[in-house]
């Protein structure tokens, strides 16, 4: 169980990984037409962060290339509400598990 637990703790170190300075690692997936329901023509663009598997979805106005929303699908367990700096606490020490349970505890009674 200690294992398991080991391993599902290093996936949660990939999205600390994101939250803190490097932000997402984005790679392209390339360009779908699309139509909007009000019937303007779109481009929507795919990017996937190849750390954490997060989505980044862009639309586009085919038109003017203006860009008219964007959004991310978060994979399950990602802590969107981590600040950078507390990101970077749980990187930076010694015992980045016990690290990220202290935050998930603070989280708890806030
Ligand atoms: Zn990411």
């Amino acid at each position: 169980m200690a294992g398991k637990r080991k391993v599902a703790f290093q996936t949660t170190l990939t999205f600390i990984r994101c939250r803190a300075a490097y932000q997402h690692a984005l790679d392209d997936r390339g360009w779908l037409p699309k139509i909007a329901p009000g019937g303007q023509k779109l481009w929507e663009q795919q990017f996937v962060c190849y750390r954490c598997g997060a989505l980044r979805i862009d639309q586009r106005l085919r038109s003017t290339r203006k860009l008219t929303s964007r959004w991310y699908e978060l994979p399950d367990g990602y802590p969107g509400t981590m600040t950078q700096d507390e990101a970077l606490t749980i990187l930076m020490a010694d015992n980045q598990e016990r690290a990220y349970d202290e935050w998930m505890q603070g989280r708890a009674v806030a």
